[in-house]
C-alpha cells in the first residue's frame, strides 16, 4: 500500500466540491500531495455527499452544478453531462476524474473523529480502521458539510410516534410507502421531490410546513439577486457565530418543472405545521388528529462540526465564528463550504481566496 504521511503542511478534511476545490488551488500554489497536502475522507469513494443522493435526482433535477475549477482541460463539464443521469453517479465519476487529474491522492475512507491543538499546530485523528490514526498538520481545512446531520425540528411525541420516520439523508426510492399515510415535513426542493415520488404511491399525502412556501416566476436576474441576499444573510450569521439561517425562507421556490408538475397532480396543498405527535399520527394547531403511517422529515441539515468540540470553537447553541472562511479565534483553521460558501458556485470562488491565505500564513510573517 501507498505511504501516507502523518505529517502535512496542511490537511484539508472532506473531498466534496469544497474541500477539492481548495486542494486544487494549494496544489496551484505549489504544495504537493504527501508533504504538503493530505486530503482526507470519510467516504469509500469520490462523489462527496452526492454519493449519497437518491438515484431518482437526476442532474437535470438539481439547482445547476457548477463546476470545478481547472476542470476545462479534461473536457469534462456538468454542463453538457446527461441530464436524465442520476447526479449521484455522475458526480462520483466527475469528482474521481478531478482527483486523478489533478493528483490530489485522496484517502479514504478516514473520518476524522477529531482536531486537537498541538504547539503551533493540530493533530487531525481519525475513526479506528482508518488508513491513516492521526496527522500532524500546520493548517486544517474542514470541509465536511452539512450531509450527516439532518436537521430534526423540535416537535413534542416524536419519540412516541410508532410509524416509519426518515429524513432526506435516508430517501432512496417511494417503495416503502406504498399504501401508507405519509406526511412530508419541510418547505425546500427535497419535500417537493417527497410529495412527487411519495405522493404517486401513497395512499393519503400530507405536507406540512412552518411558513407558506413562496414560489415565483422570475428573471433569472431577479433568482441571483435572491441568492446574493441569501448568501449575505449566512454571512452575517456566520460571522456573528449564530446557527445558519434556512436559505430557501429567503430565496423561495422558483416554479420549476417539478413545481409545475406538482401543480398539476394538485399536490401542493401545505398544511401549517402540527402542534405535536403521538403513537398514530399527528395533531394540528386545532386540536385534529391526523393519522399517519410515516413521516418524511425534509426539514434541512446542519453544519457537521463535531470534529471541531475539541478546539472549543463550537459555541453553546452549535455556531462557530467564520469570518471569510476563518476561525479568527483559531489562525490555523479554515472553514470550506460554511455558511456562505455552501453551493457549488461559492465554495469555488471562495477557494481560490482561502488557499491564498494559507500560502501567505505557511510563507511566515515576512510575506
Ligand atoms: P459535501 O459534498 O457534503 O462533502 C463533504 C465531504 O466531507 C463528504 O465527502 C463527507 O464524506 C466528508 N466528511 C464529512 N465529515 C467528515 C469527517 N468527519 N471526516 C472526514 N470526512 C468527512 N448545491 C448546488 O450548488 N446545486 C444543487 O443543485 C444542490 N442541490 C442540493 C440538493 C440537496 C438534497 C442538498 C442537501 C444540497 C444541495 N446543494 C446543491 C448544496 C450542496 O450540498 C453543495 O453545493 C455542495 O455540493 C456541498 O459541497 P461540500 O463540499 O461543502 O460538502
Amino acid at each position: 500500500p501507498e505511504h501516507i504521511p502523518t505529517h502535512a503542511a496542511v490537511v484539508v478534511i472532506g473531498a466534496g466540491q469544497a474541500g477539492l476545490a481548495v486542494a486544487y488551488h494549494l496544489r496551484r500554489r505549489g504544495l504537493t500531495p504527501g508533504d504538503d497536502l493530505l486530503v482526507l475522507d470519510a467516504n469509500p469513494g469520490a462523489g462527496g455527499a452526492w454519493r449519497h443522493r437518491w438515484p431518482g435526482l437526476t442532474l437535470g433535477g438539481t439547482h445547476r452544478l457548477h463546476d470545478l475549477p481547472g476542470m476545462t482541460d479534461t473536457g469534462l463539464t456538468f454542463t453538457e453531462a446527461d441530464p436524465h443521469r442520476p447526479a449521484r453517479e455522475l458526480v462520483a465519476e466527475y469528482y474521481g476524474a478531478y482527483e486523478d487529474h489533478h493528483d490530489l491522492r485522496v484517502v479514504r475512507p478516514a473520518r476524522v473523529t477529531a482536531v486537537r491543538r498541538d504547539g503551533d499546530g493540530y493533530v487531525v485523528e481519525c475513526a479506528p480502521g482508518s488508513p491513516v490514526t492521526a496527522v500532524r498538520a500546520r493548517v486544517v481545512v474542514s470541509a465536511t458539510g452539512t450531509w450527516n446531520r439532518p436537521r430534526l425540528p423540535l416537535v413534542d411525541g416524536r419519540e412516541e410516534f410508532s410509524g416509519l420516520q426518515i429524513t432526506t439523508a435516508d430517501y432512496t426510492d417511494p417503495a416503502p410507502f406504498v399504501g401508507l399515510r405519509v406526511a412530508v415535513v419541510g418547505g425546500g426542493t427535497s419535500a417537493l421531490t417527497f410529495l412527487d415520488e411519495v405522493g404517486d404511491v401513497a395512499q393519503d399525502l400530507h405536507w406540512y410546513t412552518r411558513r407558506v412556501p413562496l414560489f415565483h416566476d422570475e428573471e433569472e436576474e431577479l433568482t441571483a439577486e435572491r441568492g446574493r441576499i441569501a448568501v449575505g444573510i449566512q454571512d452575517e450569521a456566520a460571522r456573528a457565530g449564530r446557527p445558519l439561517p434556512s436559505i430557501v425562507a429567503v430565496t423561495g421556490l422558483p416554479r420549476s418543472p417539478l413545481v409545475r408538475r406538482l401543480e398539476g397532480k394538485d399536490r401542493l396543498r401545505r398544511e401549517p405545521m402540527f402542534a405535536s405527535l403521538d403513537a398514530t399520527g399527528a395533531v394540528t394547531a386545532d386540536g385534529e388528529h391526523v393519522d399517519l403511517d410515516a413521516i418524511i422529515w425534509a426539514t434541512g441539515f446542519r453544519p457537521d462540526l463535531t470534529h471541531l468540540q475539541p478546539l472549543g470553537v463550537v459555541n453553546e447553541v452549535g455556531g462557530i465564528v467564520v469570518e471569510d472562511g476563518r476561525v479568527p479565534d483559531e489562525p490555523g483553521l479554515f472553514l470550506a463550504g460554511y455558511g456562505p460558501q455552501a453551493s457549488t458556485i461559492s465554495s469555488n470562488r471562495a477557494a481560490r481566496v482561502t488557499a491564498l491565505t494559507i500560502a501567505r500564513l505557511l510563507a511566515g510573517p515576512q510575506a
